[in-house]
């Protein structure tokens, strides 16, 4: 059994409000939103890193990038916005189950540290 925050949110073992959901991904609100908009882009299969992602599973992030590029309205993408996949402990992450961050609706900074 997997003890995942987010395969719990995917399986709906843990209830969690969706703005979007198809075969591949959910995407829900960051619970301590970096932006104006934070959401996050969960792919519904587990894996860590994408170190450790076959090719299929790569494959799938791929659709879930050129999805959320299609959701604009939704998800208030017209002016721009920022994709960030964080990987391993130097970028942060927290949780290890890959998962795209998608800001938008603000003019953004560069701040790494
Ligand atoms: P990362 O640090 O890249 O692994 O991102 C994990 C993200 O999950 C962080 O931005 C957290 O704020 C977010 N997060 C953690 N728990 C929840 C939750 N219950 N609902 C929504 N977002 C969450
Ligand atoms: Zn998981």
């Amino acid at each position: 059994m997997c003890d995942c925050l987010f395969c719990k949110f995917v399986s709906g073992e843990i209830p969690v409000n969706k703005v979007y959901e198809d075969e591949n991904m959910i995407v829900i609100r960051d619970i301590n939103p970096q932006a104006k908009n934070h959401f996050l882009a969960i792919p519904k299969e587990h894996f860590k890193l994408l170190a450790d992602a076959t090719v299929k599973q790569i494959e799938t992030v791929g659709k879930c990038l050129k999805k959320i590029s299609e959701l604009s309205d939704l998800l208030e993408l017209k002016n721009g916005y920022r994709l960030v996949i964080n990987q391993g402990d130097d970028a942060g992450q927290t949780v290890f189950h890959l998962h795209v961050h998608i800001l938008s609706g603000q003019k953004m900074g560069w701040q790494p540290a």
